[in-house]
């Protein structure tokens, strides 16, 4: 990037709201079923087939709003979106034009180096998703294209922000930080590899100093945080190149390549009065009050960035330690659960960090479904820091209650490891080698 220019980034970001059933039928939610098999004729679009609004979506919605520190609307609507496209057969969408379920609210995000910055939202709204269109060649005829109707009208909320993002790297954050925000809040599992979080990332660059911002390209079709900052990396290299070879932005929709590593041209893009909205008249309004706001205020659970904060506070750990131990809600349940078992925050978030989260990450599990407990890591680090056992053989007795799920005494007692314990060391066999 140059000094001349300033990159404008603005996101656009759907979540897949997670519900039993969609946001207008009673159809299930449920991901990778057989293609068609979750449908009827409200999530079909047959003429005549009246929706439903799902109060579990609007929980979930409202729970978002509340996570991101929105200002929840006790009166919000659902609008028509007209458009003509095969994975949708109604040819509408129901979403929330005019009045949004929420308004304003912000995501921080902190980067490596420990600076944090906040990025305000302008809204978020209530939306049915489309269909899923598959393309040829695996399936069938590589000229026809295929339409899955199992996500038809599957609930997402739409998160705004503000055009305030200034660079590619913070894209990925304020990305990854909606995802821990929203996790915690229990209402998305937030996956942008099956698609329940998608991004549109809405890029121009203005010259350094100058107000007014450029003519933005919106650019699709990321789904990694990788892919989000590679995108939208490539989108201000693309459009410096073109002002300074004299040339225009053309304000467009494009696709990000993941493969090729670059954004094509999709369509131009089409502005609000494409769409010809209008209030959508088989909904009744949406009317909640401040006794439902506050009930599932009082259900949300410490945010990440206040668990964050008292992690530093109360336990003495480094800003790195308690942003990875509360980057993810079950992570920080998790130490706390060990805590009250051996209170030794700093030794047992390293054992949490260095050699349990390896496992998680190598199983690609939940860190509950690791075999360990967290009674039992506590356990362990207790029986090093006695002196009971060393640190070498924490490790392995570590390994076997991975294979095992037994619990470190269990395994001390079975391989006669007990407290005299050069001469059990001499005659253990197998995993232990006396030191
Ligand atoms: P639309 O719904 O037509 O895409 P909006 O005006 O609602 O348009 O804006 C969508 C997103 O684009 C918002 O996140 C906003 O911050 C961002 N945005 C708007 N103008 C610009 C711009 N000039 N450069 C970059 N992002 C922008
Ligand atoms: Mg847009
Ligand atoms: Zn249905």
């Amino acid at each position: 990037m140059s000094t001349k220019y300033e990159p404008v980034i603005g996101l656009e970001v759907h979540v897949h709201l997670n519900t039993k059933s969609k946001i207008f039928c009673s159809c299930s939610t449920e991901f990778g079923g057989q293609a068609n098999s979750q449908v009827c004729p409200v999530c079909m679009g047959f003429p005549g087939a009246l929706p439903s609004f799902n109060e579990e979506a609007l929980r979930k919605a409202v729970l978002a709003g509340l996570a991101l520190g929105c200002d929840i609307q006790k009166y919000s609507r659902f609008d028509r979106k007209n458009y003509f496209y095969p994975d949708s057969p109604k040819a509408f969408q129901i979403t929330q034009l005019f009045m949004p379920i929420c308004l304003g609210g912000s995501v921080t995000i902190d980067n490596e180096r420990g600076e944090s910055k906040t990025f305000n939202l302008t809204r978020i709204h209530i939306e049915e998703d489309a269909g899923k269109l598959i393309h040829g060649e695996n399936l069938g005829s590589a000229n026809s294209s295929y339409v899955d109707l199992n996500r038809s009208s599957v609930p997402l909320i739409e998160i705004v922000s503000e055009p305030e993002i200034r660079s590619a790297e913070d894209a990925r954050l304020y990305m990854q930080k909606l995802q821990i925000i929203l996790r915690y809040a229990g209402v998305s599992d937030c996956n942008m590899e099956e698609g329940s979080m998608r991004c549109d990332a809405n890029v121009s660059l203005r010259h350094i100093g100058q107000e007014k911002f450029g003519t933005r390209a919106e650019v699709k079709n990321m789904n990694s945080f990788r892919n989000v900052q590679r995108a939208v990396e490539y989108e201000i290299k693309r459009q410096e190149e073109i002002l300074e070879g004299g040339g225009v932005v053309r304000q467009e929709t494009r696709l990000w390549d993941a493969t090729k590593g670059i954004t094509m041209p999709m369509r131009t893009k089409e502005d609000a009065d494409d769409y010809r909205y209008y209030p959508e008249p088989d909904l009744p309004p949406v009317v909640i009050d401040d006794n439902y706001i506050n009930d599932l205020r009082s259900k949300l659970p410490e945010l990440p960035d206040s668990r964050k904060a008292r992690f530093m506070k109360d336990f003495g750990l480094s800003f790195a330690d308690a942003y990875l131990l509360t980057s993810d809600i079950d992570y920080a349940n998790y130490y706390e659960e060990a805590l009250k078992a051996y209170n030794e925050p700093k030794k047992v978030a390293n054992w949490v960090m260095s050699e349990l989260l390896r496992i998680v990450n190598d199983k690609v599990c939940n860190i509950y479904q690791a075999n360990i407990a967290p009674k039992s890591l506590a356990e362990l680090v207790q029986l090093i820091d006695s002196g009971a056992i060393s640190g070498k053989q924490g490790k392995e007795i570590f390994a076997l209650m991975v294979e095992s799920g037994k619990t470190p005494a269990d395994i001390v007692k079975e391989h006669n490891m007990a407290s005299s314990k050069k001469q059990a060391l001499l005659s253990l066999s197998g995993n232990f080698s006396p030191r």
